[in-house]
C-alpha cells in the first residue's frame, strides 16, 4: 500500500518556522508530481482546524477534503528536522510525514503509519537516521497485526480435558490460517502452564505464521479447569497478546457469561464494573486524524479511564486519549464503536463520547443508509462487467429444468431512515406493529406454502420475530435514542453477527434467517413494499434469495431461478429443487447488470445461463422446451407403469423423504417405494430427541401409505452440517470428517437402538430396509447391525433388509468385504463424491466442480455394484446424481436395480428410463469410464 522509496525521503532539513516546513513539505510533494500548488492552501487549511501533531515528534500534514482535487496522485513525502521545529501548538516536530491522499486511501495511510509509528523507539530512530534507505525500510513494513477476535474462541467444548481444550484452541488457529501443523505438533507434546483461576496457557513460536492468541472454554467450567489460552508467535510480537491475556486475568473473577461479546470484552481490558455502549461512526471518511483529535478532546475532559474497540475489529481496545492508537483503530463509516469507562465520571463520560460520536466530531454527518449497515470494505469492489448477448455463463447447477423467459431482476429497495429519534414510547409502538404486520404476513405465507418445503422455514421467521431477547435489544436501542428502525437493525444486526461468528454453516445460514426476518420488519417500518414482478412469465434474477423469498414466488409465474451467490445446498438451492424450478445459483456479481426484460435461458442440467440467446440457439431451447414439456405429461400419465427399458430391464424408482407426511404425494407421483427416509429430520423437529412412541407414530405413516411398498429408513445422520440442538458436539475444525453419520451413533447406541426399535415396531412385517449412513468398513457396519439383531431377537420382521449406504470410497473400494454381510447397497452419491474429490459438497465457488460424473465416483460405483451382483445384492444410488438427465443411462449401464430421487422427479426419472436400451446404457457407462474427468464425461455424453 505505502510504496515509499528513498526519493521520498528529505534528510536533515531545517525551517525557521512550522509554516516553512509545511512549505517545504508541499514543494516537495509539488516535486514528486503528487500535487498541484493549490494543494497547500489546503494544507495550511487543515492546520488551522487543528495541529497534525500525532506525538512522538511526529506531523502529518495533510490537505482538507475540499483540497483533494489538487492531489494528482497517492503518496507521502517524508522530511526530517534534526534539530526540531516548533509547532503552532507548541509541540516539537522533528519528523514531518507530508501526505497527499485522494479520497479514503487517506485513512489507511494514516491506518498504517500509526501501527508503524508506535513501535517504541521509532521516532527517535527516524528523527536521526541519516540513512534514507534505512528509513523507507523503517516506514514501509507493515505492522504485524495480530489476531484475537470473534473467530479465534470456542467457547462451550463440550469436554473436561485441558489438553482437549488446547487442542481445539490450536485447531481453531491452524483453520484460520494462522499457524501451521508444526505449531500443532508442539502443542500436543507440551502440556499446558496453569495461569490461576482455573485458566492454562500453551505458547509456541514454532509453526505460527502470524501471531495469534485463541481461548478455549469447556461447557461446563470448574474451578480446575475454566479455559485454555493458545498463543502463537515469538514473544516480542506477542506483546500485545500477552496483554489480553492479562487483562482477562486482571478480573480475577470466574467467567459469567460464555457469550462471544462478553469475553472479547475482558480480553479487550474492559472491567466488568465499566458502563459500557456501541456507537456509529458517521464520519464519510472514518476516523481519521481530525475526529480522531476531537475525540481524545473530549475523552480528556472526564475524570474516566475511557476505552475504546471496534466491534467488528480484532477485539484491541484502546485508550482514548491516546490519538495514535485511536487512529490505529481504522475505524469507517458505518462500523460501531465500543466505549467503555471505569472512574467517578464513567457514565457521564460514555455518554458524552458516544454524543460526539454521533455529533461527527466536528464534522458534518448523516444517517447511515440502510445498505450502509454494513461497514463499506476496505477495497471497493470494482463494478462487474456486464454479460455478453448469447455467450453461455456457468455455474453451479442447482435445480434441474430448463426455462426460457425475460429476466426480473430483484434489487432490494433502498430503506432509508433515521438513525436517531427523541420520542422513544413513538417509537416501541411503531417498532411493535411492523413486527405483528410481518408476523401476519409470514402467516399468509405459510399458509400460501402449506405442506411445501418453504413452510417449516418460515415458521422458523415466526419464532424469530417473537424472540424475546431481540425485541428488548431492540428496544434498548431506542431507549438509548434510537429510531424504530434503528434499533431494530441494530439488534438484528448484532444477533446475527453472533451466530455467523460461530462459524457453523448451518449456524450461519440461521443468520441470514434472523436478516431476511429483520429486513421484513424494516421494509414495513419504512413502508415501502417489496420489489413486484411483472404478471407475465419470467425468470427471477437476484443476488440470493431468501426463504420467504422463495416461498413467496408464484409458480405460475416464475420459469426459473439464477441467483449470484450461494451453493448448491443453499436453501434457494434447496426450496428451487422443491418448487420444481430450474435454477441456477452462485453466477457473480455480473448477472446484477442483467437488465429487467431480457430474455434469459436457464439451465438447471448442465449448470448455465444465457442472456439474449441468438435465433438458432433460442430455435434449439424451444425445441428442446417442447420436448420437455411433451415428456412430463407423457411421463406423469404413465407414472404408474414400471421403469422398464426397451428390452425389458425393470428397474425401481423411489422417493427421497424428509418427512413422512410426504408420503402419499410420493405414492401419487409413481414411486416404487421409499428409497430414502432420511430419519434425522424427523428428530430436528423436535425440541429432544423423540421417544419410542412419537417415532413409531412417525414410521407409520410411511408405512400406512406405502401399503406394500418398501420403505428403506437410513438411521440417524447427524453431526457434519446437521447439528441437533440437543446433541451438543466439540467443536471440530473438519466436521464432515469428524463425528457424524453411523460414528455418531454408535458413540449413544441407545439413541439408535429406540430408533430401531420404532423402525421393527412400525414395520409390523410391512417391508422395511434399514442403512446405516457415512459407514467406512465392515467393522462399523456389524457394530451396527449387532444392534438391529439385538432388537429383532424381541421383534420379529419378516423380509428386513439391513444395508450400508456407499458415502465414502473406503467403504466402495472394500464393498467385497461386505458384501457377503449386508442386504443391500444405496450409494449416496452426494457425499461420495464430497469425500473422493475432496469438495466440500455446499462449497459456494468449489461446488460446481463437486460433479457425480466424475469418471472415479463412477469407478467407484462399479466396484459396488460388482460386488454386490457377486453375491446377490442389490444396489440403489438415492444422491442427486440419480436424477440427473445425463447420469441416468450412466447408471443404468453401471448395472444398479434402483434409483431414488426427489419425488416430483419420479415420473420423468421413470420416462427416462422407459427410453433406453440396456445396451446403449452400458455403451454409455463403459464411454464414461474411459474419461479423465467430469467435463470430458459430460462433453462425450452430449454428443453421442
Ligand atoms: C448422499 O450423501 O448422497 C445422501 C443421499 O445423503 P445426504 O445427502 O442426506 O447426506
Ligand atoms: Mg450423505
Amino acid at each position: 500500500m505505502l510504496t515509499l522509496t528513498a526519493n521520498d525521503i528529505r534528510l536533515g532539513c531545517t525551517a525557521t518556522d512550522w509554516q516553512d516546513a509545511l512549505t517545504q513539505a508541499s514543494q516537495d510533494l509539488q516535486e514528486a508530481g503528487r500535487i498541484t500548488p493549490d494543494y497547500h492552501a489546503g494544507m495550511l487549511a487543515r492546520e488551522q482546524q487543528s495541529s497534525t501533531v500525532l506525538g512522538n515528534g511526529i506531523a502529518i500534514p495533510h490537505g482538507t477534503p475540499e483540497s483533494r482535487d489538487a492531489v494528482t496522485s497517492t503518496g507521502i513525502r517524508v522530511l526530517q528536522f534534526p534539530k526540531g521545529v516548533t509547532w503552532h501548538d507548541n509541540a516539537t516536530v522533528t519528523v514531518l510525514v507530508a501526505i497527499a491522499a485522494q479520497s479514503d486511501e487517506h485513512l489507511d495511510i494514516l491506518r498504517h503509519l500509526t501501527r508503524v509509528l508506535d513501535k517504541p523507539g521509532l521516532a527517535r530512530k527516524l528523527a536521526e537516521a541519516d540513512d534514507a534507505e534505512a528509513l523507507v525500510t523503517l516506514l514501509s513494513k507493515e505492522p504485524v497485526v495480530p489476531k484475537c477476535d470473534a473467530q479465534t474462541l470456542c467457547l462451550g467444548v463440550n469436554t473436561r480435558a485441558t489438553s482437549e481444550l488446547a487442542m481445539s484452541a490450536a485447531a481453531r488457529l491452524q483453520g484460520l490460517g494462522c499457524v501451521d501443523s508444526a505449531f500443532m505438533k508442539e502443542i500436543v507434546s507440551q502440556p499446558p502452564v496453569g495461569l490461576g483461576q482455573g485458566f492454562w496457557l500453551v505458547h509456541h513460536s514454532i509453526g505460527s505464521i502470524r501471531p495469534a492468541l485463541a481461548l478455549a472454554t469447556p461447557k461446563e467450567p470448574s474451578d480446575e479447569l475454566a479455559g485454555v489460552f493458545c498463543l502463537a508467535g515469538p514473544g516480542d510480537d506477542c506483546r500485545e497478546l500477552l496483554e489480553r491475556i492479562d487483562n482477562f486475568l486482571a478480573q480475577n473473577t470466574p467467567l459469567e457469561s460464555q457469550s462471544v461479546d462478553a469475553v472479547l470484552s475482558r480480553l479487550s481490558g474492559e472491567q466488568a464494573n465499566a458502563v459500557s455502549e456501541r456507537v456509529r461512526l458517521l464520519n464519510t471518511h472514518g476516523l481519521h486524524a481530525r475526529p480522531a483529535k476531537q475525540l481524545v478532546q473530549e475523552a480528556r475532559q472526564h475524570n474516566a479511564d475511557i476505552r475504546i474497540r471496534l466491534a467488528e475489529g480484532d477485539g484491541n481496545s484502546v485508550s482514548a486519549i491516546s490519538l495514535t492508537r485511536i487512529i490505529g483503530l481504522g475505524a469507517r463509516r458505518g462500523q460501531t464503536l465500543i466505549i467503555s469507562a471505569t472512574g467517578d465520571d464513567a457514565e457521564q463520560a460514555v455518554k458524552a463520547v458516544c454524543q460526539a460520536i454521533s455529533d461527527g466530531l466536528g464534522e458534518t454527518v448523516s444517517p447511515l443508509r440502510h445498505h450502509e449497515s454494513q461497514p463499506e470494505s476496505a477495497e471497493p469492489e470494482s463494478a462487474p462487467e456486464p454479460l455478453a448477448d448469447d455467450e453461455p455463463l456457468k455455474a453451479v447447477a442447482a435445480s434441474p429444468g430448463l426455462a426460457l423467459a425475460p429476466a426480473f431482476v430483484m434489487r432490494q429497495p433502498t430503506l432509508d431512515y433515521p438513525a436517531t429519534a427523541s420520542d422513544a414510547n413513538e417509537q416501541t409502538a411503531r417498532l411493535g406493529r411492523a413486527i405483528d404486520e410481518a408476523d401476519g404476513q409470514l402467516r399468509t405465507l405459510i399458509r400460501q406454502a402449506e405442506g411445501g418445503e418453504a413452510a417449516p422455514i418460515l415458521s422458523v421467521h415466526v419464532e424469530m420475530l417473537q424472540d424475546d431477547d431481540l425485541y428488548q435489544a431492540a428496544l434498548e436501542a431506542i431507549n438509548e435514542g434510537a429510531s424504530a428502525e434503528a434499533g431494530w437493525w441494530r439488534a438484528i444486526d448484532t444477533a446475527a453477527r453472533a451466530q455467523e461468528a460461530l462459524a457453523d454453516r448451518l449456524l450461519a445460514e440461521r443468520a441470514a434467517d434472523l436478516r431476511d426476518v429483520g429486513r421484513r420488519v424494516l421494509a414495513n417500518l419504512c413502508g415501502v413494499a417489496m420489489p413486484t414482478p411483472p404478471d407475465e412469465p419470467y425468470v427471477l434474477v437476484a443476488d440470493d434469495l431468501g426463504p420467504s423469498d422463495v416461498a413467496r414466488l408464484d409458480t405460475q409465474r416464475v420459469r426459473g431461478l439464477i441467483t449470484a451467490r450461494g451453493g448448491a445446498t443453499s436453501h434457494s438451492a434447496i426450496l428451487a429443487r422443491a418448487l420444481g424450478l430450474p435454477a441456477v445459483v452462485g453466477a457473480g456479481n455480473r448477472i446484477l447488470t442483467i437488465s429487467d426484460g431480457t430474455d434469459l435461458v436457464v439451465d438447471g442440467e448442465r449448470g448455465c445461463l444465457v442472456p439474449n440467446p441468438g435465433a438458432e440457439r433460442r430455435d434449439r431451447i424451444n425445441r428442446r422446451l417442447d420436448q420437455l414439456t411433451r415428456l412430463q405429461a407423457q411421463a406423469h400419465e404413465c407414472r404408474n407403469e414400471p421403469a422398464t427399458t426397451t428390452d425389458g430391464h425393470t428397474i425401481d424408482v423411489c422417493a427421497n423423504l424428509g418427512n413422512t407426511a410426504h408420503t402419499p404425494d410420493a405414492v401419487d407421483r409413481g414411486a416404487d417405494g421409499i428409497g430414502l427416509l432420511r430419519t434425522e429430520f424427523i428428530f430436528m423437529e423436535h425440541p429432544e430427541a423423540p421417544d419410542l412412541d412419537t417415532q413409531v407414530k412417525e414410521y407409520r405413516h410411511a408405512f400406512d401409505a406405502l401399503d406394500g411398498l418398501p420403505l428403506v429408513a437410513r438411521t440417524l445422520d447427524v453431526g457434519g452440517d446437521k447439528p441437533l440442538d440437543y446433541w451438543p458436539l466439540p467443536h471440530e475444525d473438519n466436521p464432515f470428517l469428524g463425528l457424524r453419520g453411523i460414528r455418531l451413533s454408535l458413540t449413544r447406541p441407545e439413541i439408535l437402538e429406540t430408533q430401531i426399535r420404532a423402525l421393527l415396531t412400525a414395520a409390523d412385517n410391512r417391508p422395511l430396509r434399514i442403512m446405516f449412513p457415512m459407514v467406512k468398513d465392515l467393522e462399523e457396519f456389524r457394530a451396527a447391525k449387532a444392534i438391529v439383531e439385538r432388537v429383532r431377537a424381541e421383534i420379529p420382521c419378516q423380509g428386513l433388509q439391513v444395508g450400508v449406504m456407499i458415502e465414502v470410497p473406503s467403504c466402495a473400494l472394500l464393498a467385497h468385504t461386505l458384501a457377503p454381510e449386508v442386504d443391500f447397497f444405496s450409494v449416496g452419491t452426494n457425499d461420495l463424491t464430497q469425500y473422493t474429490l475432496a469438495i466440500d459438497r455446499g462449497h459456494g465457488q468449489l461446488s460446481a466442480e463437486s460433479d457425480g460424473l466424475h469418471p472415479s465416483v463412477l469407478q467407484l460405483i462399479r466396484m459396488t455394484v460388482e460386488a454386490a451382483h457377486a453375491h446377490q445384492r442389490w444396489v440403489g444410488i438415492c444422491g442427486e446424481l440419480a436424477s440427473d438427465p445425463q447420469a441416468i443411462p450412466v447408471l443404468l449401464g453401471l448395472d444398479v436395480d434402483e434409483l431414488s430421487v426427489t419425488s416430483r422427479r419420479v415420473p420423468l426419472v421413470k420416462a427416462c428410463i422407459r427410453g433406453l436400451s440396456r445396451e446403449h446404457a452400458r455403451e454409455q457407462a463403459k464411454l464414461a469410464l474411459g474419461k479423465a474427468t467430469a467435463a470430458e464425461v459430460r462433453d462425450a455424453l452430449e454428443t453421442l
